[in-house]
């Protein structure tokens, strides 16, 4: 069976080369004669992989020198919980531009904690718009502004550092970190779920200034506080080796590939030939607001469900998978992360104009 061309959502398609690595290591890490799996987490063997992954993600992604780089578990999901209980206290208020449902989920585990509130929502129009910087006012009291700089369900994404409005920035890159422009400098807390643009599921990226870090009360519970995963260098306890292994190797395939300006320019030559094609024609009909579009997931709708039904049945047949939208835009969505191929976009963009020719 060939590999298909792989539009995914997450987890996604990843460097080929990344894949074939991780395979010779499965069986023999580095050359120790143990397995990836096998081996200690305290071994210096993979210690020498922490490290390595540590010094890419910093040099890929210009991580200011006194920021802290952490890999941890739990999922984006867990972050939207423990990055409020460390940087807030009972009574506190966090400011959130709410732009799809991550967002949403976000607030939500924050409300736990504090005073969260939703200073901008687009729910009542599905999320097509990301807010300009004038369209918000942060309260004088929040703490924090938190953001999601892609949403990967609806395609609608910043594309810039929204403004802060001088208070301290928190941000949810899971679905474009490294894969557009991104200034950590100006933020004090980003985490991003692993499984688009950097590795396998089971792992997540955590970069906190000295702020975020020294933010959190006494006596947090351990696998919750950032600081007892600083101290360790993120070993407290046992890590996802296999996740922080091919993290590593995505990031060194990033520096052989460009480096993040490599990367983006990848990513918008492959978007502007999917959107090119969606605005083409008005068979096509794009979810996100042209100035709101995402360059890693594209969302469109066609003019009945039943043809998105047999677009994506025969897209896979023609050996492209996972192009079904999700459930709250319905339609299409075509994840464009990192790893997938120009290629890729060229032959759903050919199968996209056969398919209206036949059904237009
Ligand atoms: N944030 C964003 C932007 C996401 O796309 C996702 C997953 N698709 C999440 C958070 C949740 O990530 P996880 O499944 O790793 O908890």
């Amino acid at each position: 069976m060939p590999r298909m061309h792989n539009f995914s959502a997450g987890p996604a398609v990843l460097p080929v080369s990344v894949v074939e690595e991780l395979r010779d290591n499965l069986l023999d890490l580095h050359g120790s004669g143990i397995g990836l799996m096998e081996i200690s987490h305290r071994s210096k063997t993979f210690q020498a992989v922490v490290d390595s992954a540590n010094t890419r993600v910093r040099r890929v992604l210009a991580v200011p020198d006194d920021y802290t780089v952490l890999f941890l578990q739990g999922g984006a999901s867990l972050q939207f919980y423990m990055s409020a209980l460390n940087l807030l206290r009972a009574g506190e208020a966090a400011d959130f531009l709410v732009t799809g449902t991550w967002s949403q989920k976000a607030i939500k585990e924050a409300k736990r904690i504090g005073d969260a509130k939703a200073i901008w929502d687009d729910a009542p129009d599905n999320f097509r718009r990301v807010p300009g910087d004038g369209d918000y006012q942060v309260r004088d009291e929040a703490i924090y502004l938190h953001y999601t700089s892609n949403n990967t369900i609806y395609g609608t994404e910043y594309g810039r550092t929204p403004s802060s409005q001088g208070k301290p920035l928190v941000a949810d890159l899971s679905s474009d970190i490294a894969g557009v422009p991104v200034e950590v400098a100006r933020h004090e807390l980003i985490y991003a779920g692993a499984q688009k643009n950097l590795g396998p599921s089971g792992v997540v990226l955590a970069i906190l200034s000295p702020w975020a870090l020294a933010r959190g009360a006494e006596g947090l519970p351990a696998m919750l506080d950032y600081r007892v995963h600083a101290k360790d260098g993120s070993l407290y306890n046992t890590p996802n080796c296999v996740g922080i292994y091919v993290i590593e190797r995505v990031f060194a395939w990033m520096e052989a590939n460009g480096g993040l300006s490599g990367m983006i320019a990848r990513n918008a030559g492959k978007a502007g030939m999917l959107y090119g094609e969606l605005d083409r024609s008005g068979f096509w009909r794009p979810h996100a607001a042209k100035d709101c579009r995402s360059v890693m997931n594209v969302t469109w709708r066609l003019p009945t469900e039943d043809l998105e039904e047999r677009f994506v049945k025969a897209a896979k047949a023609a050996g492209m998978d996972g192009l079904k939208g999700h459930r709250s835009v319905g339609g299409i969505r075509a994840s464009l992360y990192n790893a997938l191929e120009p290629e890729s976009v060229r032959v759903l963009v050919d199968f996209m104009r056969e398919f209206e020719r036949a059904n237009g």
